[in-house]
């Protein structure tokens, strides 16, 4: 492991905060040390106050900073010496620690300290940095990884047992630190849970922290042969779509609310879900506290997600016989399964929460592959788990008390999504929390949103090979389909039914009627499995009920559409989905409009652009934003009861009305 300080980059950064930035900026940039708002780190700060007198302020990394991004304004100043008279108290509840730390701020508004705060003001030296180093973990979560550590580091760390984090390990530690702690001390390894390096500057602690972590990436490497020979190359993992949807309906029933399931099938997670010792592995739980609450107790080997649920309210009702209170905290459902045929999943409340879980997995694998070819991989205890399970609630509980966006979790597949009515269809689905698969023929779908609830797919919609493909890619992303607006058709050219060429007709035919029935009938089975039911939109046409001259081919296409729609409506009722169909007139911020075609099309009817646009009843411009808005709406509840329908959405038609 290099470090990776330099002079010329730190040169930028401003005082001692200013460095305590930098390196921890440094320490993020490497995911085998932190990941996902894990780690923390902190510097002691004199400062005068305003009655002109010196006062020790610890800036401590805050929660909802992540330290690859961190910036001044991420630590959170701490009067010093109110911490370190906490930690000379014999008792502290953790609630109460977290008060303490909140009221002794110096800034309103400062993010709320870590906490693992105390710990940090504890330490005796300027600048304190921790890691849940993945190289340091492999060696402390065996089963003699005290010893190991200790032929690793000689009087160069401090060695703490596992402990809680919170208050009981802040208070050992600093009792125990002074005790242990020598003249050639340069760090401090938390057995099971990391490892904190110090130094009078932030580049001496830093690189403390990359020495520290190399030699264990060195005792790794002298001690277990490459990973390769770890991990038994199986058969390709095995893919199937529909079991899958499954899958995610179980875990999201075991929620009780829609969760997103992400396949990561793999070389390497497929190599780990055959393992000979994975049983043995997986029920020692997280490498490291930090974990859990993310990743859960223990991942759910195979498919069973019932077992899952029974098991985890077994053991919970071991630790926590049935306290109402807790019980309704009780969330069973997995958030990684291993399964030998396929590999592993994660899941999340959202797209982003999967994720994570995906990327802190990742890290995981790695730990207890290695830490087992070590000896044998072993983490914290069970009780210890339970207690971390459901330790940060009050905070979780906090950050969760705004109501979720109403299709968190959900995934809405939204076709013709390059412009127009797609393009906001797709903006108003995310902004509701949806993870949105969007296809379409320009190429660039794929790069609309670069965020990871959003999948852009290029699809022709009238070969139905590509949809097969699109789907297969939507649930190995997402886990199924819950939402479908079908939404992309042509427009052909303006021309009299006695000049209509055979192979236009066909063509308007095949995207605007064809298209939509391939996708139905393959979107059906994942529809069926939606846990708030199944929900699609078409966008119709105003020509539906109103047809103009010189389109039949749009005007029949819509109109075939549309009773497509109201067939579908009547056969799936029983599957509980719901199809309804919007018909849109006038919406002029489309690709097909473009100001040219507008000022033409209004000087032929003797109208300005601004009189032809708002050209109905209400006198109203209607944009495609309307058109989503109302789209999106009628997934929501306000439309639960109601299926078959045709909803105008074009400022009142005289000849619709
Ligand atoms: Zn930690």
């Amino acid at each position: 492991m290099q470090s990776l300080w330099n002079e010329h980059e730190a040169a930028d950064y401003e005082g001692d905060l200013g460095l305590r930035v930098y390196s921890s900026r440094l320490l993020g940039r490497d995911k085998s040390l932190v990941m996902h708002g894990g780690g923390n780190t902190s510097v002691k700060l004199e400062e005068t106050n305003l009655f002109g007198e010196l006062e020790k302020i610890l800036y401590v990394k805050g929660s909802g900073w992540d330290l690859e991004t961190i910036e001044a304004a991420g630590f959170a100043p701490v009067r010093l010496a109110h911490l370190q008279r906490l930690a000379g108290l014999d008792a502290l509840p953790d609630p109460q620690m977290v008060n303490e730390m909140a009221t002794h701020l110096l800034r309103a508004g400062a993010p709320a300290p870590s906490v693992e705060t105390i710990l940090h003001a504890c330490l005796p030296f300027k600048y304190v940095d921790h890691t849940h180093a993945d190289a340091v973990l492999a060696v402390s979560d065996t089963d003699n990884g005290e010893q190991r550590i200790r032929d690793i580091y000689g009087d160069s760390v401090v060695i703490i047992p596992y402990l809680m984090p919170g208050f009981d390990l802040a208070q050992y530690c600093a009792r125990e630190f002074p005790r242990q702690a020598g003249p050639q001390t340069m760090g401090m390894v938390l057995l099971q849970h990391g490892i904190f390096s110090f130094g009078d500057t932030a580049r001496a602690s830093y690189e403390r922290m990359i020495d520290l972590v190399s030699r264990a990436e060195a005792y790794l490497a002298a001690h277990i042969p490459p990973m390769a020979a770890h991990t038994p190359v199986g058969a390709p993992p095995r893919f199937d779509t529909r079991a899958q949807a499954e899958l995610r309906r179980s875990i999201s029933r075991a929620a009780g609310a829609p969760m997103i399931v992400k396949t990561c099938s793999n070389a390497r997670t497929h190599a780990f879900a055959r393992h000979p010792d994975l049983a043995a592995m997986c029920a020692q739980g997280p490498i490291t506290p930090d974990h859990v609450i993310r990743t859960k107790r223990l991942p759910m080997l195979g498919l069973d997600v019932d077992a899952y649920v029974r098991d985890y309210r077994a053991y919970f009702e071991r630790y926590e016989p049935l306290s109402k209170e807790r019980k309704t905290m009780l969330d069973p459902a997995p958030r990684v399964v291993v399964d030998p045929g396929f590999g592993m999943s994660v899941a999340g409340r959202t797209a982003r929460d999967a994720a994570v879980v995906e990327e802190l997995y990742e890290h995981t694998i790695d730990v207890m592959l290695r830490a087992q070819a070590l000896g044998a991989y072993k983490a914290l205890p069970a009780r210890d788990i339970f207690e971390l399970e459901y330790w940060d609630l009050e905070q979780a509980k906090l950050r969760r008390a705004g109501t979720p966006p109403a299709f968190s979790g959900e995934v809405a597949l939204v076709t013709g999504t390059a412009s127009g009515i797609g393009q906001a269809c797709v903006a108003t689905l995310l902004a509701r929390g949806a993870a949105v698969v969007a296809l379409d023929v320009n190429p660039l779908v794929r790069t609309a949103h670069a965020r990871p609830d959003y999948l852009g797919l290029v699809c022709d919609v009238t070969d139905e090979a590509h949809i097969q493909a699109a789907l297969h890619r939507a649930v190995s992303t997402y886990g199924g389909i819950d939402m479908l607006v079908l939404n992309a058709g042509i427009f052909s050219a303006n021309r009299k039914l006695s000049e209509l060429p055979s192979d236009e007709w066909r063509r308007v035919m095949s995207v605007n009627l064809d298209g939509n029935l391939f996708l139905m009938r393959a979107c059906h089975p994942y529809l069926k499995l939606a846990l708030h039911g199944g929900r699609v939109v078409v966008i119709g046409s105003k020509n539906v009920p109103a047809p103009g001259p010189g389109a039949a081919a749009y005007s029949a296409s819509k109109a075939a559409l549309t009773q497509l729609a109201r067939v579908a409506a009547l056969e799936w009722g029983a599957d509980g989905i719901r199809v309804n169909t919007l018909h849109p007139n006038a919406v002029f911020d489309t690709a097909l409009w473009t100001d040219a075609v507008l000022q033409q099309r209004a000087s032929h009817y003797g109208m300005s652009v601004a009189e032809y646009k708002t050209n109905n009843v209400l006198k109203a411009e209607v944009t495609s934003r309307d058109v989503a808005e109302l789209a999106a709406e009628m997934c929501g509840p306000l439309f639960a009861k109601t299926t078959g329908a045709q909803l105008p959405v074009d400022g009142g038609n005289d000849r619709v009305i």
